[in-house]
């Protein structure tokens, strides 16, 4: 049984960019963390892992050159293809889908190239509860109140309080098996339904999604702001190499 992983790394970063120079700058994740790519820096704890049989990059055309001299030097022993991204991070899945020769057993992580801190353990439940599942994500519980908003000119009003136990903030990695994911974005794309991750697919297909735990370090780097508590992150990673080795 294979364990293939999707990094969807097509996303212009808008939120990123409105802040950091407009949309000429380069997209987040392709901002260097002490040198080295977003992308490159996930790329790594995919290829650490050895669960993990093939990796499948979704990229902007106009990225791609700059990606494969990007990882030149990097040694990830491991099959890594680079697809073409599309409009949304839905399309960009479909496309390195429509590239797998997989079995329908098979299992599919997809993860957000902008998550570099995802840790092994994380990897590997997320991998494990598939075994046993069939679907699982990454998620941490709500830490702050959750309000339901309608957004007004001027901002935002409550209509109501979602209650925290319930609540989880799904990260990435996300996986599934091969065959009924497919089937769930070839339903998608019938009925014109795009969501903004993978398990809201296979949710609508009426598929149960299990969570595991994920970690308030598994972040998505989005804003500048979140580039300094990256970057503090990394710090802590190294220290924490340097202490094991
Ligand atoms: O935009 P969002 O924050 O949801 O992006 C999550 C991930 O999806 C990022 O890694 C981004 O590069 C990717 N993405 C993509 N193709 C798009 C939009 C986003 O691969 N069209």
């Amino acid at each position: 049984m294979k364990v293939i992983v999707i990094i969807p790394a097509a996303g212009l970063g808008t939120r990123m960019a409105a802040v950091s120079g407009g949309p000429k700058s380069k997209s987040k994740q392709f901002f260097e963390l002490q040198g080295t790519p977003i992308l490159v820096h996930t790329l790594r704890k995919f290829a650490q892992c050895n669960a993990v049989s093939e990796i499948v990059v979704a990229l902007r055309k106009n990225e791609t050159a700059t990606f494969q001299k990007q990882i030149e030097k990097e040694n990830f022993r491991k099959p890594l293809r680079v697809v073409e991204g599309g409009e949304h991070r839905q399309n960009s899945v479909a496309n390195a889908l429509a590239a797998i020769k997989a079995d329908d057993d098979d299992i599919v992580l997809i993860h957000d190239a902008v998550r570099p801190f995802v840790d092994q353990e994380t990897i590997v439940n997320v991998i494990e509860a598939v075994k046993k599942y069939e679907a699982a994500i990454a998620g941490v519980p709500a830490v702050d109140t959750v309000k339901q908003v309608e957004r007004t000119a001027d901002g935002a009003v409550v209509i109501a309080t979602v209650p925290r136990e319930r609540m989880v903030l799904a990260q990435t990695p996300q996986g599934f098996r091969f065959g009924p994911l497919k089937k769930a974005f070839e339903e998608a794309m019938t009925d014109g339904f795009m969501g903004t991750d993978e398990a809201s697919l296979i949710e609508r297909a009426g598929g149960a999604v299990h969570v595991v735990m994920g970690s308030p370090r598994n972040m998505k780097i989005t804003t500048p702001a979140d580039l300094e508590l990256a970057e503090f992150f990394l710090a802590l990673e190294n220290r924490d190499v340097s202490l094991s080795g």
